[in-house]
């Protein structure tokens, strides 16, 4: 039996980047800044200026930073939130929290993501009902891919909402030289381990080009900070990044400028090779650029998903099914399901998605033998 295959191999690149890794925990150790420390202002800087924005806001996750988002913008009961049914429960769960109604919208069957006149159609069902205002279109960058920016930033302009970028999934993505998380009129990103760009725990990020909400996030973050935080001039949380996972990120954002995002992406070149004539791999629309956050093949016919997940996992490669059930279908939100709207594509989806192991250091052999196997189950 050769080496176990991981879904996202940690172990790997801690072991190619473990010099610079632990000196920056050991440096920190010895600083003792743990909390808001200098790390963590470097970081911030080097993520804005890599994403192309002006301000960038490190905190404790990436659910915390949508929320955070949306407090920003004083989002709560009476608003309506526009959220893709296809996604991690977070970007619905986000809005819900603060007490808007999230909206789902049904996703493209080949990008996975929201579909512009699908969103059109639910703004408008919304607007005719006339309960809930209209307010924010979160758009879920999923699988790494940005979201139809082009056609839903019309959308929002016609009738005046704003974006929320979701970016857990998209950072280091790009539509022509443009950076994903720099989309949105806020967006946000997540740094969880097994994200394009994770530290050792939890984190994340807000990005935006707007200096009055760079402030108002700042002082969410910590406790409704004014000029200090026991000086409180509003409720906010306590959401920050740990300063000793801001300077391992530091050393990972270096890796993944430099050569990570750019083997993802020979990795999912190398699938699409092996793949291409049995399953669907995925679409990379024209001028888009993937990070990659999972490489999603749709497999087609009856059993043949569930065959293939049991055969990879017999030789030990694990798989996993993003997303076994719309958002539409999860419990949490059926006092707020519209019967008026549905989702054709998210229950198409959710039957025939797999998700391969997919990291910056996949080999071709190991690639290769992932797809023998599914090509000789399917
Ligand atoms: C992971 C993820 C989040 C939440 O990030 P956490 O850091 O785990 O809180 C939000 N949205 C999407 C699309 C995600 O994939």
């Amino acid at each position: 039996m050769g080496i176990v295959m991981e879904f996202r191999d940690l172990k790997r690149q801690y072991n190619v980047l473990k010099t610079d890794i632990d000196k920056a925990i050991a440096d920190t150790l010895e600083r003792g800044d743990f909390i808001s420390g200098q790390a963590v202002k470097e970081l911030e800087q080097e993520l804005a200026e890599y994403v192309g924005v002006k301000y960038c806001i490190s905190c404790g996750n990436g659910t915390d930073a949508l929320t955070i988002a949306l407090r920003a913008w004083e989002t709560g009961a009476g608003d309506a939130v526009f959220v893709p049914d296809f996604t991690f429960f977070a970007s619905g769960e986000a809005p819900a929290s603060l007490g808007a109604v999230p909206v789902f919208v049904d996703v493209d069957r080949r990008t996975f993501n929201m579909m512009p006149d699908r969103l059109e159609e639910a703004i408008q069902a919304v607007q005719a009902e006339g309960i809930y205002k209209p307010k924010v279109i979160v758009t879920v960058d999923l699988f790494g891919q940005p979201a139809d920016y082009n056609e839903i930033r019309k959308i929002a302009d016609k009738y005046e909402l704003k974006i929320l970028e979701d970016g857990a999934q998209g950072f280091g993505g790009q539509i022509g030289e443009k950076k994903a998380c720099g989309f949105g009129d806020i967006s946000t990103t997540s740094f969880f381990p097994a994200k394009p760009l994770g530290c050792y725990g939890d984190g994340g990020a807000i990005f935006t080009n707007d200096a009055e909400m760079e402030k108002l996030i700042r002082s969410i973050c910590v406790h409704g900070k004014g000029i200090n935080k026991y000086d409180n001039v509003r409720l906010g949380t306590n959401s920050r990044m740990d300063t000793l996972q801001a300077a391992i990120l530091q050393i990972k954002l270096r890796a993944f400028r430099e050569y990570e995002l750019q083997k993802v992406n020979e990795a999912a070149d190398l699938y699409n090779k092996y793949l291409k004539d049995y399953v669907k791999t995925p679409v990379i629309r024209q001028g888009y650029y993937s990070s990659y956050a999972q490489y999603t093949i749709i497999v087609d016919g009856p059993g043949s998903r569930e065959q293939i997940q049991e055969a990879l996992k017999q030789k030990q490669i694990p798989s996993m099914t993003y997303y076994v059930k719309g958002m539409h279908e999860q419990l949490a939100f059926q006092n707020c399901i519209r019967r008026d709207l549905s989702y054709p594509n998210t229950d198409y989806l959710k039957d025939r998605v797999i998700s391969l192991p997919m990291h910056p250091y996949l080999t071709e052999e190991e690639i290769e033998q992932v797809s023998r196997i599914i090509i000789e189950n399917i």
